[in-house]
């Protein structure tokens, strides 16, 4: 433990100008156990797991790399594997809202879709950041007396930040462009925390009545929201650079050309939705009545049921709005 000690503050200085702030040289925790792991070997000590090197580096008061969004620096696990403590309160969420996602598109009936919604930033265009908010939308389609299970891509390209102001926008232009009316059965919407605002939520309960279409929003897991969207976007990044292998990216064209080469994608530029955006919100409250619930549900009446965990339990009815 005391070599463990050792080689943590050598790999975590204290930066210049600061008193105890010590900053990991690694841009990403899977890095640091790389190395840890060869150092360990060359050492003859041996190699202690994940969670206890980096549970270790937090009683030494060091945070997780500005730039690592893979680990979850609860349960030391990327989004993908199941966490390791199985009866914390954060490890059941995660189990719940994973095991409940996969629920929903086992079943899904073809009334019905499933969409995942997420952000994603492009950095290589010059001088600006460019978002584009995803929509994986996955159908049940009956061919040849069969079901399958289709996942389209929709990618909404432009220069906002991440907002109410931009989602509720490209909700009221997807809407012109998509007929949902043939999901009768329910809309079922995944995000991560960040969409779980008081004014999307009340957006999709005034959706629901309006549309006269049940709308069932659910949220993964905090830091294990990563899903379907994030392997898109890696499809789209990973076109962009091939691309443009020896040019710098420069105009939004190029990255509307990168995502719509990517299989099963619709691609639009925010200059065709813009009509459609909204006034801009006031900044998000986040209340307890909020937090506590990962699954919403709003009926064609405009009622509001919520649950803490997706799936589990009796529905509650919130009268937040
Ligand atoms: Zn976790």
């Amino acid at each position: 433990m005391k070599w463990v000690s050792s080689w943590i503050e050598v790999h975590a200085p204290v930066r210049s100008g600061t008193i105890n702030k010590r900053r990991w040289i690694f841009g990403t925790l899977a890095d640091m156990y790389e190395c840890y792991k060869k150092d360990a070997v060359s050492a003859h000590f041996p190699i202690r797991s994940k969670s206890f090197v980096i549970n270790l580096s937090y009683k030494l008061k060091i945070k997780v790399p500005k730039y690592d969004r893979y680990v979850c620096p609860k349960c030391f696990s990327s989004p993908h594997q199941s966490p390791p403590q199985i009866d914390s309160e954060h490890s059941i969420l995660v189990n719940s809202q994973y095991s409940w996602y996969i629920h929903l598109l086992n079943n899904l009936q073809p009334n019905q879709c499933v969409i995942v919604q997420d952000y994603t930033t492009i950095h290589e265009e010059l001088n600006k950041k460019t978002r584009i908010l995803n929509f994986a939308v996955t159908t049940a389609e009956t061919r040849e007396n069969s079901v399958y299970k289709v996942t389209r891509y929709y990618d909404f390209i432009g220069h906002l930040k991440q907002s109410s102001q931009y989602t509720q926008s490209v909700w009221n232009y997807f809407l012109t462009k998509y007929h949902f009316s043939q999901f009768k059965g329910g809309i079922y919407i995944w995000s991560d925390t960040a969409f779980r605002k008081k004014s999307d939520l009340s957006y999709f309960r005034t959706l629901a009545k309006t549309e006269k279409i049940p709308i069932t929003c659910n949220f993964f897991a905090p830091y294990h929201g990563h899903s379907s969207c994030d392997q898109h976007f890696g499809h789209v990044k990973q076109k962009l650079r091939r691309q443009n292998l020896n040019s710098r990216v420069t105009s939004l064209e190029q990255i509307r050309e990168s995502s719509e080469s990517v299989k099963n994608t619709t691609t639009f530029l925010f200059s065709n939705f813009n009509e459609h955006l909204i006034e801009a919100q006031p900044k998000p409250r986040f209340s307890e009545r909020v937090k506590r619930f990962h699954e919403w549900n709003f009926t064609t009446e405009g009622k509001v049921l919520c649950k803490e965990r997706s799936g589990e339990g009796e529905y509650k009815e919130n009268n937040i709005f």
